[in-house]
């Protein structure tokens, strides 16, 4: 074990990339947290992924923990969903009218997941909760919406909002553009706090359509929360009329088939989905009840529509990888090997005194630089992001890709081999022994 710090991988065909792409995009990205702002350096464009391996343009190898933020639960390039792909690719790429892959993807789905009856098919996340979230006001014919500080639900105007002051706030918005009336109507309190949440009722009682969580909060660190206060959740949208919206988008698919609906065993009104369901492709879907989906056009008046919706590549790329997911143990399998990962990890930083805790579920893991327990984004001190971003720096020197942010989870995949788990680990432990040296 060593510790002083490996010296920089060269970076140097990125570097050139990066100073181009900053002519073409605002701040060189298509999206922000891209862009390196919170790690050192400048971001790695990548070249090739094969595996649990990335390449960058300077043709250096990692060991992907990011998993392009979540969807490639089979690794990169996986054999099955490519051949689909281009099997699909073969007879056009989009016809704007329905296709039988449509029903393949939506039939795999549905028949194996029984916290949902009819589904929509989206391209994108964001798109997914604005739509659900359309859903939830029409349905109720109520305007208001809660959501949690520490939750992200893509950047629709309604949802880019935070946490005012004081227990129960309306929110503030969070993005520049977003207007304060749209903010008016998001009211945002902690996660974890049953007491606030009993207010935010009371305060607005009959005036909430919708409360919005991600079940397994995992945008802001990985934030788990008991089941006992999920289970609250449910209880009091019901007894006021309000929908529960669980936003599975990291969720779906990742923790078991079900999602987090059906690890915790709580039925959501409308779930939200996205990343694994598109292998890869733009993909997002949400689903709900026949009777609350029949709410949507062209049969009901809760309009939503898309060009590229349900798109035929898409959906094959979906259907190769949903097979894969429903194989007898995969979700064992890959689970049992994450939590290995985790607790080794977790029993190197106790065995050195390390102020580190591993929080994972499943095949989602997270390192926080604490010795506390972790429920709430109040409760993450933004200084130990500075352990994070040195253990960045290092990881990529030893050949091991994290997303760009300390508050960022990490994902297995299943092409995760024990041998690639064995090499990350020691590069992690190296890692940490520079950060706390
Ligand atoms: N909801 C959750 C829970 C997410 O994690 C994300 C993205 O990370 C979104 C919604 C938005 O999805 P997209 O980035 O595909 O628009």
């Amino acid at each position: 074990v060593s510790t002083t710090a490996k010296p920089d991988i060269s970076r140097e065909k990125s570097a050139e990339l990066y100073e181009k792409a900053k002519t073409y995009f605002p701040g060189g990205v298509n999206s922000p947290v891209r862009a390196f702002k919170s790690v050192y350096g400048t971001p790695l464009f990548i070249q090739k992924g094969d595996g649990c391996h990335v390449w960058d343009a300077d043709g250096n190898q990692f060991i992907d923990f990011c998993c392009s933020w979540g969807p490639l639960i089979l690794g990169h390039n996986n054999a099955k969903v490519r051949e689909k792909v281009v099997e699909t690719i073969q007879n056009g790429m989009s016809f704007g009218a329905p296709t039988a892959l449509e029903n393949e993807l939506a039939e795999l789905i549905l028949k194996n997941n029984k916290y949902i009856e009819k589904i929509r098919f989206v391209s994108s996340g964001t798109e997914a909760v604005m739509s659900a979230i359309r859903l939830a006001r029409g349905y109720t014919k109520r305007d208001k919406i809660l959501k949690f500080e520490g939750c992200y639900h893509g950047h629709s105007d309604s949802l880019l909002v935070k946490a005012g002051s004081g227990l129960v706030t309306f929110g503030e918005t969070s993005s520049a553009g977003v207007p304060k009336s749209f903010a008016d109507e998001t009211i945002v309190v902690s996660l974890n706090d049953k007491e606030a949440l009993q207010k935010a009722f009371k305060e607005f009682k009959d005036q909430i359509a919708a409360v919005i969580i991600e079940p397994i909060p995992a945008n802001n660190g990985l934030l788990l929360q008991h089941k006992e206060y999920l289970q609250f959740l449910r209880e009091i949208c019901t007894a006021n009329g309000t929908m529960l919206i669980f936003d599975e988008v990291i969720s779906g698919f990742r923790v078991g088939f079900e999602g987090a609906a059906g690890y915790y065993q709580i039925q959501p009104d409308i779930i939200t989905y996205g990343k694994i369901i598109g292998g890869g492709m733009p993909v997002g879907a949400y689903g709900a009840s026949a009777q609350i989906m029949d709410h949507i056009s062209p049969v009901g008046s809760v309009y939503q529509a898309g060009t590229l919706s349900g798109n035929p590549v898409a959906m094959g790329a979906g259907i190769a990888q949903i097979t894969e997911l429903l194989r007898m143990g995969f979700y064992r399998d890959l689970n049992n090997k994450a939590q290995e990962f985790a607790e080794a990890i977790q029993r190197f930083a106790t065995a050195r005194n390390y102020k580190l805790k591993v929080f994972s579920i499943g095949s989602i893991f997270w390192f926080a630089f604490t010795d506390k327990d972790i429920r709430t984004a109040e409760d993450i001190d933004p200084q130990s992001m500075e352990k994070f971003k040195k253990m960045h720096r290092e990881l990529l020197n030893r050949g091991v890709y994290f997303g760009p942010s300390g508050y960022e989870v990490g994902f297995i995949s299943s092409a995760h081999t024990k041998t690639d788990l064995e090499k990350a680990k020691r590069a992690i432990f190296d890692s940490l022994d520079v950060v706390f040296r």
